[in-house]
């Protein structure tokens, strides 16, 4: 039966990867939701073959083009997981799709909330990942930190084991429907407390929600939160790759601003090739 290569993302690392394994026989699907880091670039003038520059936006239009012309399929959607049975399972808003191999190259990630403490309970109630630590608050009042679809669907993660599971919008409207079971909180967050370990968040109203642990899931998932719901190896923001951009797990590799570094297109797309001729090697 003939392999195939689920691509998380469709920005120059993504669609670099895709050019190489479409045109290497290889069913390919990109899945992606939208610019990002091109759309705010107006003029790029040190990427190679524009004489006048280009406008990232642009670039990102005509790279999808491009690969669809090479016979790339495409999705737009949000991935929210990842995991393993038999074959790699992306789960998105517009339903899951299995691969053989899966490229992440989501752009980068600064999904980090300003609030205060975040760091000192990181490991001790903070956490990135429903999937990786839901299972240590069975039992507990958690919340989730969040209001699109990335934060609806940590929340159904922890539902099962969880007491209770609030959804905590820091002030923002809920952007995606809320999963039956899950409660809300809409007020503006001050701080997490506690002692040793995360006992609460503090409202800026100064009202208090007793919880044991906090599930961090701003905006769009990222690389790194994708990467680590199956147990890819991460620093920080960024995917930890080798230097054919494999990470530890066999068959997922990430390529372009999600493995951190130099975060300027020329590099993207070499990542991009680099992954896209592992994924076909694999
Ligand atoms: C203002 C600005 C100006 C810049 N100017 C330059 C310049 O002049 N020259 C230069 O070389 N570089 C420039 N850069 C950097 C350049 O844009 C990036 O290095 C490059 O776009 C990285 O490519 P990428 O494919 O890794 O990520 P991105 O281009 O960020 O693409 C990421 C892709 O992943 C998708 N994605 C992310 N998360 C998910 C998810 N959960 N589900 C589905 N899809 C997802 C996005 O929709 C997008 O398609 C600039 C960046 C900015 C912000």
């Amino acid at each position: 039966m003939s392999k195939n290569v689920v691509i998380i993302g469709g920005g120059p690392a993504g669609i670099s990867a895709a050019l190489y394994t479409a045109r290497a026989g290889i069913d390919t699907l990109v899945i992606e939701n939208g610019a990002r880091a091109l759309e705010k670039a107006e003029k790029i003038e040190n990427y190679y073959g524009f004489e006048n520059g280009i406008s990232g936006k642009e670039l990102y239009e005509s790279g999808l083009l491009q690969a669809k012309n090479v016979g790339v399929k495409t999705v737009t959607a949000e991935v929210v997981g990842l995991s393993f049975e038999d074959k790699f399972r992306v789960t998105t808003t517009a339903g899951e799709y299995l691969a053989d191999s899966v490229i992440i190259a989501t752009g980068a990630s600064r999904n980090k909330p300003k609030i205060e403490n975040i760091d000192k309970f990181e490991g001790s109630g903070i956490s990135y990942c429903a999937v990786c630590d839901g299972f240590f608050f069975r039992g507990k009042d958690v919340a989730v930190l969040g209001s699109g679809e990335y934060a609806m669907h940590e929340a159904s993660v922890l539902l099962p084991f969880a007491a209770s599971v609030t959804v905590l919008t820091d002030g923002s409207d809920l952007s995606a429907s809320l999963p039956d079971g899950i409660k809300v909180n809409t007020s503006k967050i001050k701080a997490a407390s506690g002692e040793t370990v995360l006992e609460k968040v503090v409202f800026e109203d100064n009202r208090a929600l007793d919880i044991s642990g906090l599930f961090i899931a701003l905006g769009t998932a990222g690389g790194a939160d994708i990467a680590k719901k199956i147990g890819v190896i991460t620093n920080g923001n960024s995917v930890v790759v080798n230097e054919d951009m494999a990470t530890n797990i066999p068959g997922i590799f990430a390529a372009g601003d999600a493995t951190g570094g130099i975060l300027q297109i020329a590099k993207a797309v070499y990542q991009g090739m680099l992954s896209g001729f592992s994924a076909i090697k694999f």
